[in-house]
């Protein structure tokens, strides 16, 4: 059958870029998790199910990576407005359920395995696409590792919606200033402008999460283009530094890690107290600084 042959238990190419022996993983350690572990909150509102898809600005041309399709419950709406649908699925029982509910629809291919080691690029490729528009209803338990993961893959990807507990959502689009603002703020900011596009209550799932989520889109927009995946990477090692303890002030974070003669240098040169906190300065100052005591 179509959809079993798409499926068979073999672990795609897309899967082995960090984890070679994806399948065996999967076996040994995940077939006998429990489902609560895996963040298992489906979406069962119609009405909240059709506002995010509508929200997506999918393109009939699109091939879109859904992470944790779950029982299916946007699968088919995310085919009906793209060209093609890879869902991928940690839980053996439920991508083999899906893949049998779905077989008759080519447009989708459900992959059983862990979105934590998906190549894009290689998605992409073998799909015969440049890039793909990711979607997820996230398992929140690994909402930060997600998100770190694709944003290392930012290139490969030409737009993106995750739903996320609203609080996570704060802090991918909070501004300098605001309590929320901080590393993750600063690792989506580098890579996208996210911004929250639909507010959605626990009683939209089932079972019903204990929080609020929502919906939040990303524009795919480096900020600093000219910077290689070594300097981002560094970037974001920097950042780390600057809001260890949110509570200090940038100088008392900096001086862990870089002499005090540097960091009053470096603020001299701009001007800036190194009493302020790094949650007052907005992307391109940190990077100035970031230049300025790393680089030199
Ligand atoms: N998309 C479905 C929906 O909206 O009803 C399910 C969303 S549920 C919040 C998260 C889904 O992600 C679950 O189906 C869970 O099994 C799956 N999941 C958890 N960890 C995963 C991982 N590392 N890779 C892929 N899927 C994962």
């Amino acid at each position: 059958m179509p959809g079993e042959s798409r499926f068979a238990g073999r672990v795609p190419r897309i899967l082995s870029k960090r984890c070679p022996d994806a399948r065996l993983r999967y076996n040994r350690g995940v077939a006998r998790t429990r489902r609560p572990k895996l963040g298992q909150h489906f979406l069962t509102s119609e009405n909240y199910r059709q506002r995010i898809v509508e929200s997506l600005s999918l393109r009939a041309d699109d091939l879109v990576l859904e992470i944790g399709p779950g029982r299916g419950a946007m699968t088919e709406l995310l085919a009906a407005r793209a060209r093609r649908v890879v869902a991928v699925e940690l839980d053996a029982e439920l991508a083999q359920q899906l893949a049998e509910n779905l077989k008759d629809n080519t447009k989708i291919e459900i992959v059983r395995g862990d979105v934590l080691t998906a190549d894009l690029s290689a998605l992409s490729r073998r799909n015969r696409f440049e890039r793909c528009v990711v979607f997820g209803n996230l398992p929140y338990y690994i909402t930060s590792p997600i998100l770190h993961h694709l944003l290392e893959q930012a290139g490969a990807i030409r737009a993106m919606a995750l739903l996320v507990q609203r609080e996570v959502a704060e802090r991918l689009t909070a501004q300098p200033g605001s309590r929320d603002y901080g590393y993750l703020t600063v690792l989506a900011q580098l890579h996208a402008e996210p911004r929250i596009v639909l507010k959605v209550p626990p009683g939209a799932f089932s079972p019903p999460p204990k929080v609020q989520s929502a919906l939040v889109g990303f524009t795919m927009r480096p900020k600093f283009p000219a910077w290689s995946a070594h300097e981002r990477e560094h970037f974001l090692d920097f950042v780390k530094v600057c809001f260890a303890q949110k509570r200090k002030n940038l100088f008392n974070n900096l001086r862990t890690t870089y002499s005090h003669d540097a960091i009053e240098a470096a603020f001299d040169a701009f001007g800036i107290s190194p009493r302020k906190r790094a949650e007052e300065l907005h992307l391109g100052f940190l990077a100035s600084l970031f230049e300025r005591l790393v680089s030199v």
